[in-house]
């Protein structure tokens, strides 16, 4: 944060680079301001002034107010207009825009600075009454709506009453004196409603909006992005303040939105829409079905060469697909704004690797472009092409964010989320979404809209999720209320099953079976390049054959952590991993072990031939024995009939082996410490694969033995030399040659305390930040999130610390143990191995601290291996 105390600044003050502190819109309407592009002028409202709005217990101090005075004199200077003036009245927008964008999150007002005296000066200017009026009665509704929370489906019902009233089929039906009936309505409503006239003090309008804009950064769907987006919220809003220009002055005037290139699938080709006589917000709202940006060089063909220009400059200028907003008034092109374009993966991937063919950008930029968590998107099923060819769509809307979706319809954001919970796979539909929707949104499979355009809200904000979304389906007839939906002859009632092609927008009314991914054209060259640059390696936690295969096809580098419990769950092994829980003596246990180990070998032969070669870190039994037992009185009663004990036997058993706190109970080298022969078994099955594999395959596993749980240098030696010995007396016995290694997991505190110690044993450390979180904050992992939601609530956190690395404090003892690790034994093998091995942010906090590996599930092996290069080229190493 800088310390300055400037807190408003007119566009030509700004630069892009400034983004932190006039958000991204501000920034580059400075941006665009200084290259000379036409741009109507402004000022920014810094996003550190919304921060002190909050600090202040939400006002807007003295100072600030008057340095928006003072800039709004200055823009009165430039525009020769003034707020308030009926004879030549200066109107502005306001609008937010927050450092990351947040599409349709927050609060935009516009026409601010209309009152009964400005709107006639405006009619006389413009020679156009019915504009006038126009864009009073749309001030009235948006100021009451957004400042006043007064909602906008009132006004909107007082505009039908009219239109019903004068026989008007459109808007653009309404006449002006229509429209002052419109007004007068708007504003009776208004008064009842609030006890009070509508403010016609253009300065008291301007204020209230501010303000109005920094508490929509606090919104519940605004948090729902951020949490979403991992955007702190800390950062506030900038709040800009332009003038306006007209997109609704008549048939010569229009506005639209546009990308360089398509957003959905990368083609270098502009897209984009627009509608003539239109303002800003409907061509988003989905209102009126808007029409190709291609179609502008009929309409105005002097207006698209201009534009397509601009256009042209600005990706060159950004080198990045650019989301632009621009207005036609009377024939004039402004642009009202300009982004980094959101894209779905598939479209970022293929703009990636051409902008570094077309020689714009470094392979290395190119990495920068792209959002590893939407790589998630590429890593899911897409639809069998044999069942798609079988079926036949019902219905073809906009291919609005690509991807496949089947799932069962639900009409509300609500209903979806609910049953979403409840274990449905769901689609949205919905006439339009509205960014309310947005958890309903993230509940579906996919969305379905009946109205509305391919820069509708729901297709930016499902693109920015990574959501299949069929967008503008005209031909759906939504019930909401009855809750179905009909195409022609077909009624779809609520919870029956629809497929959405997000690539064609073919909408299907049958369930249609999904296929895996693959690697491959734009994706696979740009993983490459990923390869290249990237010091981290990638490895995967699998623990079967199909698991370790899938992290290969991903590019995983080996296994950092095969959980050895999850084979014991399985049907032919959990009847003798009873047998040796219940065992009296160790006699009885040994006896069960030994029926186990052929069925361990076996399933290490098949996750080193699936690995062929790569190393392969096993970790010894880790959970409480206790999760081997049923643990209601009838299960027991089966159970013991099964076993042929008696219930009594088998109820105690399961009584002695009840924790108050199983987590921090008889579990990981705690086990081995009591029952050894667990560790020998364990070792025995490890040893003997990797010999087998070796000697029929020829490669040459090192098998990483992994000793969990370790608090104290002394059980750790006390289970290594159980391994050793077993490990040294196998090799031996086989007449064969093998290295292994023996390691820890650090996940106690004071295993990282004390890693100088755990170190002189331990020939790796593998960082199970589960447990280290777990037991770091003393927060239960699995009965966090109960209450963890109202850390989010109270901004207390703003990320769940199990999914992303609190680098204050666990990423602190992660940071000691390394260093503390390599003191004593400098050749440390480095690694972690906890759910924030696939984390992004997590990542790049392991690149840093100097780990050489990450650990993660096999989908998230690639997401991992570019947010690895990314922090190779943040940070080299
Ligand atoms: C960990 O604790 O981070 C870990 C990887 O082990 P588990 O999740 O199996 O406890
Ligand atoms: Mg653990």
């Amino acid at each position: 944060m800088s310390n300055s105390n400037k807190f408003v600044y007119l566009f030509s003050e700004g630069n892009a680079s400034m983004k932190n502190l006039l958000g991204g819109k501000g920034a580059n309407l400075a941006e665009m301001t200084n290259i000379g592009l036409p741009v109507p002028q402004g000022f920014t409202v810094t996003t550190e002034a919304c921060t002190k709005y909050y600090e202040d217990g939400k006002m807007i101090n003295e100072g600030i107010i008057e340095e928006i005075f003072s800039n709004l004199a200055k823009l009165e200077e430039i525009t020769g207009k003034k707020l308030g003036d009926s004879a030549n009245p200066l109107l502005v927008s306001v609008r937010s825009g927050a450092r990351a964008s947040m599409p349709g999150m927050m609060d935009t007002i516009l026409n601010l600075g209309l009152n009964d005296e400005t709107v006639a000066g405006l009619a006389s200017l413009t020679g156009n009454e019915r504009f006038a009026y126009d864009s009073y009665r749309r001030f009235i509704q948006m100021f009451s709506d957004v400042v006043m929370e007064l909602d906008k489906s009132n006004f909107e019902s007082i505009l039908e009453d009219v239109k019903d009233e004068v026989g008007a089929q459109l808007d653009t039906d309404l006449t002006s004196e229509n429209l002052k009936e419109v007004v007068a309505r708007y504003k009776k409503f208004y008064r009842e409603e609030m006890g009070n006239d509508f403010p016609s003090d253009p300065k008291v309008q301007l204020l209230e909006s501010v303000k109005a804009v920094f508490r929509s950064w606090d919104n519940p769907r605004a948090n729902i992005y951020r949490k979403l987006h991992d955007i702190p919220s800390s950062w506030g809003t900038a709040v800009n303040v332009q003038q306006m220009v007209f997109g609704n002055m008549g048939e010569t005037s229009g506005t639209g939105v546009a990308f360089t290139r398509n957003p959905a699938t990368g083609e270098n080709k502009i897209f984009g829409e627009y509608l003539m006589n239109a303002q800003g917000e409907d061509v988003v709202a989905g209102i009126r079905t808007p029409k190709d940006i291609e179609t502008l060089k009929d309409v105005m063909p002097a207006c698209y060469d201009e534009f397509m220009k601009i256009a042209n400059t600005l990706e060159t200028h950004y080198k990045d697909m650019q989301d632009m907003e621009f207005t036609i008034e009377q024939g004039k092109l402004f642009f009202l704004q300009t982004r980094n374009g959101k894209r779905t993966a598939p479209a970022a991937l293929k703009i990636a690797v051409e902008l570094v063919e077309e020689g714009l950008i470094t392979k290395e930029e190119a990495i920068l472009k792209v959002d590893p968590k939407q790589l998630d998107q590429l890593l899911h099923p897409m639809f069998d092409t044999d069942e798609l060819k079988a079926s036949k769509e019902c219905a073809i809307g906009l291919p609005a964010s690509p991807g496949a979706a089947c799932g069962r319809v639900y009409f509300t954001a609500e209903e979806a989320k609910n049953h979403r919970a409840l274990g449905e796979k769901v689609v949205l539909v919905r006439a339009e979404t509205s960014p309310e929707d947005i958890e309903g949104m993230i509940a579906s499979e996919g969305i379905l809209t009946a109205r509305g355009g391919m820069t509708s809200h729901a297709a930016v904000v499902a693109r920015g999720m990574g959501k299949c979304c069929v967008a503008g389906c005209g031909a759906l007839k939504i019930n909401e209320g009855d809750k179905f939906f009909t195409v022609g002859d077909i009624r779809i009632n609520e919870g029956d099953f629809i497929s959405l092609d997000g690539e064609t927008g073919k909408v299907y009314a049958t369930e249609i079976k999904t296929v895996e991914p693959e690697i491959t054209g734009y994706f696979g060259t740009f993983m490459a390049w990923a390869d290249e640059i990237r010091k981290l390696k990638v490895r995967t936690n699998a623990d079967n054959r199909r698991d370790s295969e899938q992290a290969i096809r991903f590019g995983a580098e080996g296994i950092g952590l095969c959980r050895t419990e999850h084979m014991f769950f399985e049907e032919d092994r959990i009847p003798v991993v009873r047998q040796m829980i219940v065992a009296k003596n160790e006699e009885q246990r040994r006896n069960a072990l030994t029926k186990l180990l052929p069925m361990q070998k076996s399933d290490f032969v098949e996750i080193y031939e699936a690995m062929k070669g790569l190393p392969v870190t096993v970790r010894l039994l880790d959970p409480p024995l206790h999760e081997f037992l049923p643990q209601h009185e009838e299960d027991i009663k089966s159970l013991a009939d099964q076993m042929g004990l008696s219930f009594e036997d088998l109820k105690s058993t399961v009584e002695e082996l009840h924790e108050f706190n199983p987590m921090m109970g008889h579990r990981g080298c705690r086990l081995a410490v009591s029952y050894p022969e667990m560790a020998e078994m364990q070792t025995r099955a490890i040893i003997e694969a990797a010999i087998e594999v070796n000697a029929s395959k020829g490669y040459n596993i090192v098998p990483e033995i992994m000793i969990p749980l370790a608090g104290e240098v002394k059980e750790l030696k006390y289970v290594k030399e159980v391994v050793t010995a077993t490990a040294d007396a196998v090799i031996s016995e086989k007449g064969a040659e093998l290295k292994y290694l023996v390691g820890t997991m650090i996940e106690i505190p004071r295993a990282a305390l004390t890693a100088d110690e755990i170190a002189t044993e331990a020939e790796f450390f593998s960082f199970g930040t589960n447990d280290l979180t777990q037991m770091t904050f003393g927060f239960s992992r699995d009965d966090a999130a109960k209450f963890l939601k109202d850390y989010y609530d109270k901004k207390i956190f703003d990320f769940d610390p199990f999914q992303k690395l609190d680098q204050t404090g666990v990423g602190k003892l992660v940071d000691m143990a390394a260093k503390l690790g390599r003191t004593t034994r400098p050749d440390i093998k480095l690694g972690i191995c906890g759910e924030h091995g696939g984390d992004p942010s997590s990542v790049e906090f392991c690149h840093e601290v100097g780990l050489q590996y990450v650990s993660c599930s096999p989908f998230r092996v690639p997401i991992a291996r570019l947010a690895a290069a990314q922090a190779q080229v943040k940070n080299p190493r």
